[in-house]
């Protein structure tokens, strides 16, 4: 047997909807002992509802929200975390450096026979003298930290696990 969802109970119990539809959920309701059980229970739960007496909230209400709103206004704000800075004077620092080690090794390098060689390559004409000073460091520079990365790595999980 097809039951409609309770909804449409409700929508009977209501008297909601259009007349046909009533009608048809009434004829259902009339040969469905389980729906016209749930139609009883909305019933009941009506009445019930009826026989409770209307109260009113005591007059002191009103002051004991605005209490508790005063007090919650009181509580210190949690302060927002600070931005670190000690990363970013880090990162800036090591850029500092690797910029004046580049200005050094340039007037270093320029009256060698070396530079003259550099000179010749496509991407040295294209980066300029300091663009490519700085790709030479770079390069270099990631190459001692991949080097020393395990070296790090190990050092620093030997101090977290000490040997017994
Ligand atoms: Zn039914």
């Amino acid at each position: 047997m097809f039951h409609p969802n309770k909804n449409k109970l409700l929508q009977l119990f209501e008297k909601e909807g259009s007349e046909r539809e009533l009608k048809a959920l009434h004829a259902h309701v009339a040969d469905c002992p389980r729906c016209a059980q749930y139609l009883q229970r909305l019933q009941r739960i009506e009445r019930a509802l009826n026989q409770l007496e209307e109260a009113t909230p005591p007059s002191y209400s009103f002051m004991l929200i605005q209490n508790e709103i005063r007090r919650r206004a009181a509580l210190p704000v949690p302060e927002p975390p600070a931005i670190r800075m000690r990363p970013l004077i880090q990162i800036v620092g090591v850029i500092g450096t690797m910029l004046t080690m580049v200005f050094i090794i340039q007037r270093w390098l320029i009256p060698t026979a070396v530079w003259d060689r550099l000179q010749e390559c496509e991407l040295v004409t294209i980066l300029g003298q300091y663009g490519s000073l700085l790709v030479l460091m770079f390069a270099l520079i990631s190459f001692f930290v991949l080097a020393f990365t395990p070296i790090l790595i190990l050092e620093k999980n030997k101090t977290v696990f000490p040997a017994k």
